[in-house]
């Protein structure tokens, strides 16, 4: 996606060489006209598959996802990070190790609110190694219902996630594809 593309190269900042600081526009200040153009993007990718909910994990997903439910015209449900304490019998249950914080998560979905009977379309803001996504997959599984697939903001496709999940047949799609970024260089995309 051209703009969200110029929008990297613009304000995006490289940590290290692996984290892409995009403060400014996705991950702490939102910039709610490009988020409409995102869920455009995604309803156009996923149109007429079927999908009535959307599944993200909090908390960066949750802006993206609402935006991308108005064009899908259904509910978000965001998987909540949880202690391991409250976990019981009414809720679907799994474990993400967070890519940024590299601690161990429990994170949980309400059986209310995913089931069989629901056609889920994923949604992230990054696909690192894939945890994230993983997770939430998981829960989809757990509750019976039928994985659409992903849709993801960023994708730093030098790292291993993405592939792993297209390998295992689930439709990845990522609007921006990261080839390679770093301090000195910026960012480079899979399609420049
Ligand atoms: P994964 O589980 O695929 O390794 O990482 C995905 C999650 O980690 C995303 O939900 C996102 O919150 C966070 N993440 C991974 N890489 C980056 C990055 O380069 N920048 C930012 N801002 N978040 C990232």
């Amino acid at each position: 996606m051209e703009l969200l593309k110029q929008r990297i190269r613009k304000d995006g900042t490289v940590k290290g060489n692996d984290v892409l600081k995009v403060d400014s526009f996705l991950n702490h200040q939102m910039d709610v006209a490009l988020f409409e153009e995102i869920g455009k993007e995604f309803k156009r990718l996923y149109e007429g598959c079927g999908v009535n909910k959307i599944l993200t994990i909090e908390a960066s997903g949750i802006g993206i996802a609402c935006v991308t439910a108005q064009s899908f015209h259904c509910p978000v449900v965001f998987a909540k990070k949880s202690q391991s304490k409250n976990i019981d019998g009414a809720v679907y249950a799994t474990k993400v190790q967070s890519f940024t914080h590299g601690k161990i998560y429990d994170v949980i979905v309400s059986k209310k609110f995913l089931g069989p009977e629901d056609k889920v379309l994923i949604i992230d803001d990054f696909l690192a190694n894939g945890a994230a996504l993983e997770g939430l997959i998981d829960l989809v599984r757990q509750a019976g219902a039928t994985l659409v697939g992903a849709g993801i903001v960023v994708e730093k496709a030098f790292q291993p996630g993405g592939d792993r999940l297209r390998a295992q047949g689930i439709r990845v799609e990522s609007l921006a594809r990261v080839k390679s970024m770093s301090e000195e260089t910026g960012v480079v995309f899979v399609d420049d």
